[in-house]
This record gives structure tokens, C-alpha cells and sequence, in this order.
């Protein structure tokens, strides 16, 4: 049991709450306190997970710079809705990275910067993009609502941050990305070969991939199966079963609290209990991370309690053994754990043959 008021003068209010909740059980070995980082999976550092951390203070405590700051903007590229060639160029975009005239005279490069088709202003990638007439006209055809002094404007971040934020949910305004695309191949087209597309085309072309593109995405998303843990409070059973000489333990669990790597460590745990009369065990299990947990325990510190209690178990058998096997070679447990867990009551059924609630087992 835990000691509420020790708890309470140690830990802040909301993780009491939660080591309640989660019902995280108190160790039976007595074990002196030990160091962990639990920035890792596993509790021990790595380089990896210490960069990262140090990346992280960095920017937070970045001073401020004069100008907008255009990280955030430049980290929804990625999640914008669209080919990964698209995200590349939209990110090229937004970090000046692509090669209109005003970006090649910044990098010293000899050249007019003037905009070769308007010859108005100097080409940057805003005017590029959006402003110069070429680009306006394919704003103002396209399914896009533009917005006088709000889109398109003179800034390429506002530009971009409306586009990627502020657009009517309207799955017609998915194109965006593809009409910027075509924008700029319309551009290069003009520049380099004398080309000139119709706006319309543009739209047409631009409006066709990106529809093409979203029926790819939901053909593949809705092949795949997907697990969806809709069980509100934790439970977890396990089962054991006799047929002939061999014993078939199931074990499952269900919940959104803890997290999935504690899972096979505490219900190990509690397995290796309800059969530790047994002599000889054989644990198989198709979650590959405990059976490295068990078998070099001083990887996983942030494991170190369940651990001990694995270890203090298993001095309770004359042989003991813990071995991967994917789940699809142990259905028999697997059905056994499952049946278990939708049983509405605890029950307990030792036989040698299967249980009338699971018939199709043996
Ligand atoms: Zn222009």
C-alpha cells in the first residue's frame, strides 16, 4: 500500500492522483532508490535522447529575434496534406530556398531581379507565387477564396500560414499545394522556354492531382486495419489452461492509461503468480521487449520494480524460461486471454477440455 501523506509531501497533487490511478503497485523487495532517465523507453540515457533534449532547451530558451519567427510555419509543412515532393517544395518556399531572381542576387549571383514576366518589381518568392499578375489571376480562378488585404498579401509568411490554417473546411481546398506547384512550373516555363500556360489549366491540372492524390490516400488508409482501444477503465485477464501435459497460459490486457511498454512486465508479473506451483515454465510471449527486459534487466531502469518482482518469481521454479513467438503461432493463448477479458466475472476453470464459452479452442 501506498503511504498517501509520504505521497502527498513528495509528489505534486496530479501525480498522486495518477499513481493511484494507475494503480502502480509498490515493490515487495525493498530496493534503494537508483537514477533513471526517463527520456528513453528503456530509463537508460543514450545520446540520441540527450540531444534531442538539449535541441529542445535550445529553442525554448532562444532569445527573441527581431521578425517573425518562421520556424512553427516551416514545421506545418509536413503536416500539410499532400505529396512529400509538394511538402519539399512548400518548405523550399517558405525558407527562400527556390531560385527566383531576387533570392540569386542575395546569393550574389549577377543577375536582373527584376520579375521577367511583369517586369513590375524585383522576383521574389511571394511575388512569385502570389502576387506577380500570372499568379493573382490563378488565385482568383481557383477554388481558393481571396481576400482582399488578407490573401494574397505582400508576405509570403502570412500568404502561407493562411493557406495552411485559415482556409474553409472545404475538401476543395486541398489543391492549394498542387496550384503553388504549378504556379512555379508555369513561371519556369515562361522563363526558360518562352512557355506560357493558361490559368485555367493550371487550376484544372492542379485541381485533378491533388483529387487523384486524396482517393490514393483513402484507398491505402482504409486498407489497413486499425486497432482501436475503445475500453474506458483498465482491465486485464489472464487465463491458464491444461491439455494433456501441456499448460497454456493466456494473458491480456485492455486499457488507456498505462502505457503498452508496461504491459507485458506488470502482466508477466502477475501470470508468473497464478502459476507459480508449476515447476517448470516455459513463458512465450509476442511482445519482444520483455523478453529482453527479463533478460538483461539492467537495460531497463525505468523498469527496475516490475523486474525485481519477475526476478523474485521466478526463483519460484525449478525452470524457467521466457522466448518470443509471434502472436499468430499462439492463438490458442491469445483466444484464452481474450475470452478471459470479456468474461464479466472472474472465473476460474481448470479441465481438459475447453471452456463452453470458447468451444472453437482445441
Ligand atoms: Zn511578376
Amino acid at each position: 500500500m501506498w503511504n498517501l501523506p509520504l505521497l502527498k509531501q513528495l509528489f505534486d497533487v496530479k501525480d498522486v492522483a495518477l499513481i493511484l490511478i494507475l494503480g502502480i503497485p509498490t515493490s515487495h523487495v525493498s530496493r534503494p532508490d537508483s537514477m533513471g532517465w526517463f527520456l528513453t523507453r528503456t530509463g537508460r540515457y543514450s545520446v540520441k535522447s540527450g540531444y534531442g533534449l538539449e535541441q529542445q532547451t535550445r529553442q525554448e530558451s532562444t532569445p527573441l529575434v527581431f521578425g517573425p519567427d518562421t520556424r512553427s510555419l516551416q514545421a506545418q509543412v509536413w503536416k500539410v496534406k499532400c505529396t512529400q515532393k509538394l511538402q519539399h517544395f512548400l518548405w523550399q518556399s517558405l525558407t527562400g530556398c527556390i531560385a527566383v531572381g531576387d533570392r540569386l542576387k542575395s546569393r550574389d549571383i549577377q543577375i536582373d531581379p527584376q520579375c521577367l514576366r511583369c517586369g513590375m518589381t524585383a522576383e521574389t518568392v511571394n511575388h512569385t507565387l502570389f502576387e506577380c499578375p500570372p499568379a493573382l489571376q490563378v488565385w482568383a480562378l481557383s477554388p481558393i477564396p481571396t481576400v482582399p488585404n488578407r490573401f494574397p498579401t505582400g508576405s509570403l509568411f502570412a500568404n502561407m500560414a493562411h493557406l495552411f490554417s485559415e482556409l474553409p473546411n472545404d475538401e476543395r481546398m486541398g489543391c492549394y499545394p498542387w496550384l503553388l506547384w504549378y504556379i512555379w512550373k508555369a513561371r519556369n516555363d515562361k522563363v526558360l522556354g518562352n512557355v506560357d500556360w493558361d490559368p485555367y489549366d493550371i487550376i484544372t491540372k492542379a485541381t485533378a492531382e491533388a483529387l487523384a492524390w486524396a482517393n490514393a490516400k483513402e484507398k491505402q488508409e482504409t486498407g489497413i486495419t486499425r486497432v482501436v482501444h475503445s475500453v474506458e477503465a483498465i482491465s486485464s485477464g489472464v487465463k491458464w489452461m491444461g491439455h494433456g501435459r501441456k499448460q497454456i497460459v493466456g494473458l491480456d490486457w485492455a486499457g488507456n492509461i498505462t502505457p503498452p511498454n508496461r504491459i507485458g512486465g506488470s502482466d508477466l508479473g502477475h501470470a508468473m503468480y497464478v502459476k507459480n506451483n508449476k515447476v517448470e515454465m516455459v513463458f512465450e510471449t509476442d511482445c519482444s521487449d520483455v523478453v529482453k527486459m527479463v533478460s538483461t534487466p539492467e537495460e531497463w531502469p525505468a523498469f527496475a520494480v516490475l523486474l525485481d518482482e519477475v526476478d523474485r518469481s521466478r526463483t519460484r521454479f525449478t525452470s524457467f524460461s521466457i522466448v518470443h513467438i509471434p502472436r499468430t503461432n499462439n492463438t490458442k493463448a491469445d483466444k484464452l486471454a481474450r475470452s478471459a477479458r470479456t468474461l464479466p466475472t472472474d472465473v476460474y476453470y481448470v479441465n481438459s477440455v475447453s471452456p463452453a464459452w470458447i468451444p472453437e479452442l482445441f
